[in-house]
């Protein structure tokens, strides 16, 4: 009765009055669903047990973090000011991406943009890690990094602001149902208009004929022919897989020959342990925490990349992925696909003994932190990045590809702007 989900954080365009929450109302995506939001982002644990909560409310935030650390008055008023003016500029030029957008449109974002253009160039150039180096406190120099979970390493401010002041305004929501439910939901408006989904069908092949897609074949041979063909999966094995590398050009090269074997541009995989528990956590228990790892505990949690553990209380997000009365808890942490992968393929015993060890550590984890648990547990449920890699295609587990701010930003936005 459990449902381990483990996508979806938070979702841009839950709130009314936006182009990303049209696109979703379109697709039907949040047909019937309640939205949960939540007052602050994450929180992030040292290992000595002092905490520091990142809050939407500018002002709650900034009376937070003072009392956390006096000293660091400066940069936490910085941050503040920041974050207050995000939540007053409300933008989201969402619905064409910048790259398709006519003069016409282009001229209309520019008027948006135009106002607060210092505030997104200055927080689009100041990477988080400088900043997070001005703070005296410790904790607080530690944590600004995590305040989406896990440290995203290249990220400049800008997204940690924006996306603080879309929670804050009720628009970077959770979906009930999570993102099976999200998927349900637009299946089912998709099926209502006459469409039609085939599950358990892997594409071996696209079909081309005088260099044209024509249709699809299926691992079993099966094929499928069509006036357009449209590949929604990873684009590595789109385009070296499903088309043998045959349609290709100097941008896509330099993506996936140079750049996707360059760590600091792909995102990484994760390990997902999932508990499930018979209990419930109450209301007031915070539903996302980062828990900073002593070196110890780092050393015994395999492929870990980042010395942290994220804990969240996903029956806390929505309604269904317990059986009443039980809770699901998700742990979470930054893995070395590689790791993973190369243990599987040579010593599949050694691997499900790490997968054990996950499973081991986080009983003993989260008995040091909710005393009394281990007896409530009823399963845990550990992924790889190699196990997720078998069962999404995408290619190294990587939890969301390229990442964003880098040098493979530029590369795609020239193949989206130039080659068309
Ligand atoms: C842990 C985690 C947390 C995330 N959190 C958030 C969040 O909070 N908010 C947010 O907005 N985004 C989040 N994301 C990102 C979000 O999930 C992705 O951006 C989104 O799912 C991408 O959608 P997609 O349709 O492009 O690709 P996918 O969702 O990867 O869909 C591709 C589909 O193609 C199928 N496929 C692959 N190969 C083949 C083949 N050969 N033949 C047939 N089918 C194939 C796969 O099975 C899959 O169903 C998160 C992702 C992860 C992993």
């Amino acid at each position: 009765g459990y449902v381990f989900d483990y996508c979806i954080e938070w979702l841009t365009g839950t709130g009314p009055g936006n182009d990303a929450n049209r696109v979703w109302r379109e697709l039907g995506a949040l047909d019937g669903k309640t939205i949960a939001n939540f007052e602050m982002f994450n929180t992030v644990v040292d290992e000595h047990g002092r905490s520091v909560t990142f809050y939407n409310d500018p002002g709650r935030l900034e009376r937070h973090l003072l009392e956390i650390s006096p000293a660091d008055a400066r940069p936490i008023r910085a941050f503040c000011r920041d974050l207050r003016r995000f939540t007053d500029t409300n933008l989201y030029p969402f619905l064409t991406p910048p790259p398709l957008q006519t003069p016409r449109e282009r001229l209309a974002t520019l008027r948006a943009v135009l106002p607060d253009f210092v505030l997104f160039w200055r927080t689009a150039a100041t990477r988080m890690e400088r900043f997070a180096g001005r703070f005296q406190d410790p904790l607080l120099r530690r944590a600004f990094p995590f305040i989406f979970f896990q440290d995203h390493e290249v990220f400049p401010l800008l997204p940690y602001l924006f996306n603080m002041a879309s929670a804050h305004h009720r628009n970077a929501g959770f979906p009930q149902g999570g993102s099976l439910g999200l998927a349900r939901s637009v299946e089912e408006r998709y099926t209502s208009l006459g469409g039609r989904i085939d599950y358990r069908a892997r594409v071996a092949r696209i079909l081309v004929e005088d260099d044209r897609a024509v249709g699809v074949e299926l691992r079993g041979g099966e094929r499928h022919y069509a006036d357009h063909v449209v590949s929604a999966c990873d684009g590595y094995t789109t385009i070296h897989g499903l088309l043998d590398g045959r349609y290709s050009s100097p941008r896509v090269d330099t993506l996936f020959q140079e750049m996707m074997n360059r760590p600091e541009l792909v995102y990484p995989g994760v390990v997902s342990a999932f508990v499930g528990l018979d209990g419930e956590f109450a209301a007031t228990e915070r539903h996302s925490t980062t828990y900073l790892l002593s070196d110890e505990d780092a050393a015994a949690l395999p492929g870990v990349l980042q010395k942290s553990l994220v804990v969240q209380l996903r029956s806390h997000y929505s309604d269904g992925f317990a059986p009443p009365g039980k809770s699901v808890v998700h742990c979470t942490y930054f893995s070395d696909y590689a790791y993973w992968k190369q243990l599987r393929l040579t010593d599949r015993k050694a691997y499900w003994a790490r997968k054990q060890e996950v499973a081991d550590f986080v009983r003993v984890f989260l008995e040091r932190h909710h005393p009394g648990i281990t007896a409530a547990i009823e399963v845990v449920d550990v992924a790889s990045p190699a196990t997720i890699e078998r069962y999404t295609g995408v290619r190294g587990g990587s939890i969301l590809g390229w990442k964003s701010f880098t040098e493979a930003d530029d590369v795609i936005t020239g193949l989206i702007n130039k080659d068309r």
